[in-house]
């Protein structure tokens, strides 16, 4: 049978990988909702080359050129926030590969988990800003929430076949940006340019930045708290330069199993899409016969200090990793405008960390009111 996919995202980094799977694969995935935000030339490409059902664009002042350019096909065009959210609630799909950026991708990803929809989770946002209630949710209509994150889809990965088995902890890899071993004296005069250099991965902008800074590490532990049922101290982090190792969970025998590859996100965008079965790929293989080092080390969390506040986030939980997501989303499109400099991100996030009240069980629309409320914080120091 073939999985209907809906690609929220799709002109992005994870969207246009997501498409080469479903073009590896068409007698196993199809491309029925594709979405983007401004990027409309790539949306028409894209719905030329895979005939969706539906395609949204986002930015509502882009509908007509594309309304226009799929004029001669079936393909059906919505435009705007709405209708990504009402889109999100359609039946002509199977799953979703949830691959907006940012907290952009939370309210779709929640519908779509309310419609019983399978989640191919990329957006790992969704769950730093409301794990709690996003998982309820997942409960609630017994719906899957299967992580493409290399990290997240190594845990998981070696979770399968474990039923009970008590884990003691899981152990997230991070390659260490491209700054490792930097010191603030360096960081201090980062440009944008240097920092979208990622010595492993080809990410968006943001991910990008936010590997740089380690907030990207930070996020996600608080986002595997919430995926795995785990207590903050069962969330560990180790620097793996090579990032060939996707992360590891100990059992509480010692055991430690490594889920191990080359870097290329394909594989855990299609192992989520495929799941639970393994589908071949044409992807490179790791070789043990060349000579390598696979080598670990601690964070250094004095001067990644964003992985400290996210740590502090992942401990005190509550609306605070709402808090620091929202701030730290301003920061990095601030820092990437070129209007704050690379350490600037750290000290708006901690600022905002301490300004916006403290809730410890809020509600949906209390996420929503510290989500806005951080934003204008944190805009508010940006001096234009
Ligand atoms: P990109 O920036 O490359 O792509 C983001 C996508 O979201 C684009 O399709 C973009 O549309 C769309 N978008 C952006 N803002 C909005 C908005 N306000 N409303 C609707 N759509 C919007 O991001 P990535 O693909 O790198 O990352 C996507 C998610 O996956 C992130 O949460 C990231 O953390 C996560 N992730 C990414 C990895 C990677 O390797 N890239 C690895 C692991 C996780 P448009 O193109 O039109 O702007």
């Amino acid at each position: 049978m073939v999985k209907r996919i809906a690609i929220f995202g799709s002109t992005g980094s994870i969207g246009k990988q997501t498409l080469e799977v479903i073009a590896a694969h068409p007698d196993k995935f199809s491309a029925e909702i594709l979405t983007a935000y401004t990027n409309e030339k790539l949306l028409i490409e894209q719905a030329l080359a895979f005939n969706p059902n539906i395609v949204v664009i986002a930015d509502d002042k882009k509908y007509h050129s594309v309304k226009e350019a799929l004029a001669g096909t079936d393909i059906k065009v919505f435009a705007g926030e709405k209708s990504l959210n009402e889109v999100a609630l359609m039946d002509n799909y199977d799953l979703m590969l949830a691959a907006i950026v940012g907290y952009a991708g939370f309210k779709p990803t929640l519908n779509a988990i309310g419609k019983g929809k399978t989640i191919a989770l990329a957006n790992k946002e969704t769950l730093v800003v409301a794990g709690d209630i996003v998982m309820q949710k997942a409960f609630e209509n017994k719906v899957p929430i299967i992580p493409v994150d290399s990290e997240h889809s190594a845990i998981f990965q070696c979770l399968v076949g474990e039923g009970r088995n008590k884990v003691e902890k899981v152990i997230l890899t991070a390659s260490g940006g491209p700054f490792l071993g930097k010191k603030p004296n360096f960081l201090v005069n980062v440009k944008r340019d240097h920092a979208l250099q990622h010595p492993n991965w080809s990410m968006g902008a943001k991910v990008t930045i936010d590997s740089a800074t380690l907030m990207n590490k930070g996020l996600e532990m608080i986002e595997a708290k919430w995926l795995f049922s785990l207590q903050p101290e069962q969330v560990q982090v180790v620097i793996h330069p090579q990032s060939i190792i996707h992360s590891m969970v100990q059992f509480e025998d010692g055991s430690i199993k490594a889920q191990m590859g080359l870097p290329d996100m394909k594989l855990p965008i299609q192992y989520a899409m495929a799941f639970p079965q393994r589908i071949h790929s044409n992807f490179p293989r790791y070789d043990f016969k060349k000579p390598s080092t696979l080598s670990f080390e601690e964070p250094d969390l004095r001067t990644f200090r964003n992985l400290a506040l996210a740590e502090e986030a992942l401990q005190r939980g509550g609306n605070l990793p709402c808090i620091l997501n929202a701030a730290n989303e301003i920061a990095v499109f601030a820092f990437l405008r070129n209007k704050i400099g690379f350490l600037d991100i750290t000290a708006m996030v901690e600022q905002t960390m301490n300004k916006i009240p403290f809730l410890q069980h809020p509600t949906l629309n209390e996420y929503f009111e510290s989500d806005g409320e951080a934003r204008n914080y944190a805009a508010s120091m940006i001096h234009m």
